[in-house]
């Protein structure tokens, strides 16, 4: 998709084909018009990922920063976003996150939205977020309990069958040793979330 994407067109792909990480970050970035830092480098990175180009980003993130002035986000925002994309301070082209690299690193607190919600969030917080992406109410503890008992990758490619009708949306019939349905890969990186749900659609 490299190219193909505009800043224009990712409030409609974050509804339709992110990961719950991804969608979180993007939810809280138009409610605060801010982002933190580890939000904004784990946030970027998946972006540039899915095809976004540097141009396309700068465009998306001085929008998404609307109470900054020019100067603002020019001095504090935008050497970072041209870093991510390896045009500034050592020139390292930087690739997205891994889940295991999200799970393990830059561990997120109070007023951070990045991480992985499956293992960052409290479980009344990941019940609400899953049912505002579409979660049904039967699909939830299944859910819930691979989270609990730390399997967050596990949980997230759960998440993936329900959302996109594989598998039913409850009980353990049918599921393999963890708990999936095998019909899709495990997730193991956001973009491939994303690149498994775009690929689903088209
Ligand atoms: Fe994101 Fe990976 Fe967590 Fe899914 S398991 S929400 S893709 S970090």
């Amino acid at each position: 998709l490299a190219g193909q994407i505009t800043h224009a067109d990712i409030d409609k792909l974050a509804a339709a084909h992110f990961p719950p990480c991804m969608r979180s970050l993007h939810m809280a970035l138009r409610r605060d018009a801010h982002l933190k830092h580890f939000g904004r480098m784990q946030y970027g990175l998946f972006l540039k990922g899915i095809g976004l180009s540097l141009e396309e980003a700068l465009v998306f993130w001085r929008q998404a920063f609307r109470s900054k002035t020019d100067e603002e986000f020019q001095k504090s925002y935008a050497y970072n976003i041209r870093h991510n994309y390896g045009r500034e301070g050592k020139r390292t082209d930087y690739t997205p996150y891994s889940c295991s690299k999200i799970i393990t690193t830059n561990r997120p607190s109070t007023g951070d939205h990045h991480g992985c919600p499956f293992r960052d969030f409290a479980p009344d917080n990941l019940r609400a977020l899953l049912s505002t992406f579409g979660v049904p109410e039967q699909g939830l503890p299944q859910v819930l309990q691979l989270a609990k008992e730390g399997h967050p990758e596990v949980a997230c490619t759960r998440v993936f069958e329900i959302t996109r009708g594989l598998g039913g949306e409850g009980g353990a019939q049918g599921r393999n040793m963890h708990g999936t349905t095998g019909l899709v890969e495990t997730v193991g990186h956001p973009n491939q979330f994303f690149e498994m749900s775009y690929e689903l659609a088209v």
